[in-house]
């Protein structure tokens, strides 16, 4: 499989990190055996690094990459760049990704810091890359490590994006290879609201698909809980797509002709004589009228809060330190 070029790219790992004290040890090691193994082979070029991305960790999380930046055994492959806030897994990843581009990189992978990506699918990310393709996913191919909950949620989240139109690469996480051209374009995104998956997805470029198998966190505990989870799914929705704002209006249109659906059968009962009686359905209606109204606002308003974050143009990330 392995094609020695004679020039080979220059390859930046970016690894975004929060309160990875327990596993970033382990994974720089992992790591630094399998860059070694890469330039021997003359796949990456010898001024390819690993790039730490700091996400405002808590823990000692940059004094460690400090130490694997100064370390002389690891001969200067580990760099980093730290973020002054916690600004969440996909703007410190787009930093990590911004810092490699401004590097001179001609491929990036992503990778998490917790030792769930399999380190050795990066040799297949690269043939794909040799053989052409700008994009290179890493989709696992089981979600047997994770627990059923998760497992679940996560299915029923690629098919409700998939149904409200935002692109994605179903079981691919953000482990995957971006090329120089790839990376141009993505920094021409501007919106703070950033769902790289969606994005990378929506490129367009040349892409292939990397199988590999998705193992357990190394060590320590899960930076994603579920409010984190939620509030990722709601991003990559109203990042994308409208058709909730569409939904909310339709359910808006049936109201309407329900309603005259309704006036037209009380005029017919009083032409009959009847009397409208009973305020159990009229309650009923009303109280299912007010909740939709206020489920209805409250999208339009989940909306019209996006717009306006994203008019203050605030900066996504502050770089607070960087190494070189
Ligand atoms: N992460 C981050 N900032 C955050 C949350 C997570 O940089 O606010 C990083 C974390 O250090 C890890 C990656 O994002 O490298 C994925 O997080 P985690 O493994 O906890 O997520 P899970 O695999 O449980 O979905
Ligand atoms: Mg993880």
């Amino acid at each position: 499989m392995c094609i020695p070029q004679d020039n080979p790219p220059t390859l930046y790992v970016v690894v975004p990190c929060y309160n990875e004290e327990e596993v970033l040890p382990e994974t720089a090691h992992r790591l630094s055996r399998k860059m070694a193994m890469l330039m021997q082979e003359h796949r990456i070029s010898p001024a390819s690094r690993v790039l730490f991305a700091n996400d405002g960790s808590r823990d000692q999380t940059w004094a460690i990459i400090r130490q694997l930046h100064d370390d002389p055994e690891y001969n200067g492959l580990f760099t980093g760049i730290s973020l002054a806030h916690n600004r969440g897994h996909q703007n410190v990843l787009f930093a990590g990704l911004m810092e490699a581009r401004n590097r001179g990189c001609d491929i990036t992978i992503s990778m998490d810091a917790d030792l769930q990506d399999d380190i050795d699918a990066m040799d297949a990310m690269i043939s794909a890359y040799e053989e052409g393709a700008d994009i290179v996913f890493g989709v696992r191919d089981n979600r047997e490590t994770d627990t059923r909950f998760k497992r679940g949620t996560a299915h029923a989240f690629y098919r409700l994006m998939q149904r409200m139109g935002t692109e994605t690469v179903p079981d691919s996480a953000d482990y995957r290879l971006m090329d120089a051209r790839s990376l141009d374009a993505l920094a021409q995104y501007g919106e703070s609201n950033l769902f790289l998956r969606g994005i990378v997805a929506s490129l367009g470029f040349s892409t292939a698909k990397v199988y590999y198998k998705r193992g357990e966190r190394f060590a320590g505990t899960s930076k994603y809980p579920l409010s984190k989870m939620l509030s990722f799914a709601m991003d990559g929705i109203t990042s994308f797509s409208v058709t909730p704002l569409r939904i909310v209006a339709g359910s808006g249109a049936l109201f309407v002709i329900v309603s005259l659906l309704m006036f037209v059968y009380a005029l017919v009962s009083l032409a009959l004589g009847s009397t409208v009686g009973g305020w159990t359905s009229l309650l009923i209606s009303i109280w299912f009228v007010g909740g939709a109204i206020m489920l209805s606002l409250g999208i339009v308003g989940e909306y019209v809060g996006r717009i306006y974050i994203e008019s203050k143009h605030r900066p996504r990330y502050i770089v607070a330190d960087k190494l070189d």
